[in-house]
C-alpha cells in the first residue's frame, strides 16, 4: 500500500498518529475527526495513498465508495443521528486541507440536541 511520508493521513492509517477509530479493513480505514462538526463527524480514506478525486482510479474510488453503507449505518448505530451529509473537498479552493483523498460523514440531529 503506497504511504506518502509526509502525510498526515498516511500517518494515521499507520498508527504513527493516534486516531479514534470508527472502521477499517485492507483498503479504507475510517477515524474521528480532530474537529467535530457534530457529534461523530468521521473522515473516511482510502488506504492507498491518493490526493484528492481528480487523480484517483476507479479500483481506489469504487473500494473506498463501497464501505460507505457500512460505515454510514455504524454511525447511526453508536451516535443515533436522524441524517447525515457526505462531502469531499478537492483541492484548496473547494477547502482541502489534507491532501489525501477523504470523504467527510456529518451526523445530523435534532436541532434541539444542540447539534444541526
Ligand atoms: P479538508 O479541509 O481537507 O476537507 O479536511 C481535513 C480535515 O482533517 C479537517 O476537518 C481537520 O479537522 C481534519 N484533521 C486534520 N488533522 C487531523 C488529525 O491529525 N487528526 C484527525 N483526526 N483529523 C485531522
Ligand atoms: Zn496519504
Amino acid at each position: 500500500m503506497t504511504t506518502n511520508s509526509d502525510c498526515i493521513f498516511c500517518k494515521i492509517k499507520n498508527g504513527e498518529i493516534p486516531s479514534a477509530i470508527v472502521y477499517e479493513d485492507d483498503d479504507v480505514y475510517a477515524f474521528l475527526d480532530l474537529s467535530q462538526v457534530t457529534k461523530g463527524h468521521t473522515l473516511v480514506i482510502p488506504k492507498q495513498h491518493t490526493k484528492n478525486i481528480y487523480e484517483t482510479d476507479e479500483t481506489i474510488a469504487s473500494k473506498l465508495f463501497a464501505r460507505v453503507p457500512k460505515i454510514a449505518n455504524a454511525i447511526k448505530e453508536t451516535f443515533q443521528p436522524i441524517g447525515i451529509n457526505i462531502l469531499s473537498n478537492n483541492e484548496e479552493a473547494a477547502g482541502q486541507s489534507v491532501f489525501h483523498l477523504h470523504l467527510h460523514l456529518i451526523p445530523r440531529y435534532d436541532q434541539e440536541d444542540g447539534f444541526r
